[in-house]
């Protein structure tokens, strides 16, 4: 399949997102053509069913096509050229399905400025792609209390060892699914109770930020897979957690939803997008019944918000 054939869908797909953010990077910034022109997108925004790939010029034949969230806490899809033998990105190995070349890049919290990605080809040579990331303005909240130790009693680390591990080994496997490739929905609506990133400064002591985004819909809401996934875990009565799912999406991105008062799924299910996976609720340490989900790509920590079409 030539990269051609391939790269219209993606960008499709990408314009689809919707979202005032939703952007679509064609090949390299340093160089603009009139792949990504203003008026091509507004052409494209304004008749989004038809002729979209045909109407954006796409990467050379060397270059990945890329749609996505460029800033921090984002992501990226690419579709590399057929004839790549392998993907780096900051100089990290980059997984990609060998019959059609996609991939996805998650882009951390605190992510530098710039991704670089390197494309080999199977002759050998290299092509650069670097990219820049918008930096975002986290709610940052500076009190005048010390920071807690954090750590517990060793009864409680006894306790907590074995959930910590469990979650740690949840987040590293990798199932082969396959929801890393779909627009994701909304898991429940309702307030959003807690937006990822933000943090606290305990005199000048940075607190750890908050790892996901919580949705408040009322306690027993049922709520839904945002993508397709394997259950990794399925577990009640984590200490911090209490009841915890998490989803593996593939290509190195996981959701984690805790606080669960049911849990419809089991350890090793396979699920499709849209399907219940439990009920929303208080338990663990809560302060009150809300659905916290967090999405991380290997070890960086994203934000749910940019994978989603706006609240219905
Ligand atoms: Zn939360």
């Amino acid at each position: 399949m030539s990269w051609r054939r391939v790269a219209p869908l993606v960008l499709i797909a990408g314009l689809a997102l919707a979202t005032p953010q939703a952007f679509v990077v064609s090949a390299s910034e340093a160089e603009p053509t009139t792949a990504a022109s203003p008026e091509a997108r507004v052409i494209a925004e304004a008749d989004d069913q038809v002729h979209v790939g045909s109407r954006i010029a796409l990467a050379t034949p060397d270059e990945a096509n890329l749609t996505g969230e460029l800033e921090q806490g984002g992501w990226m899809r690419g579709v590399a050229p057929a004839h790549i033998s392998s993907i780096t990105a900051n100089g990290e190995p980059v997984a990609f399905d060998p019959q059609d070349k996609s991939f996805f890049i998650g882009l951390d919290r605190d992510a530098g400025s710039a991704i670089e990605l390197v494309l080999t080809q199977v002759d050998g040579q290299t092509r650069k792609q670097t990219l820049s990331i918008a930096p975002r303005d986290w709610q940052i909240e500076r009190v005048n209390v010390a920071k807690g130790t954090g750590g517990g009693s060793e009864a409680w680390w006894k306790k907590r060892e074995p959930e910590w591990l469990a979650i740690r080994d949840a987040r590293a496997r990798e199932t082969g699914a396959e929801g890393w490739r779909q627009d994701f929905i909304w898991p429940v609506t309702g307030r959003i109770s807690g937006r990822f990133g933000r943090q606290r400064i305990y005199r000048g002591e940075p607190g750890s930020y908050h790892s996901g985004i919580d949705i408040a819909p009322g306690n027993g809401a049922p709520f839904v897979a945002p993508a397709d996934g394997t259950v990794v875990l399925a577990r009640t009565g984590f200490s911090l957690e209490g009841g915890i799912i998490i989803l593996d999406h593939g290509a190195g991105l996981n959701s984690a939803f805790i606080h669960l008062s049911q849990l419809a799924v089991s350890e090793g299910d396979k699920v499709e997008q849209g399907q219940l996976l439990g009920n929303v609720g208080a338990s663990g340490r809560a302060t009150g019944p809300h659905l916290h989900w967090s999405l991380m790509w290997r070890d960086a920590r994203l934000d749910p918000l940019l994978f989603l079409p706006p609240m219905p």
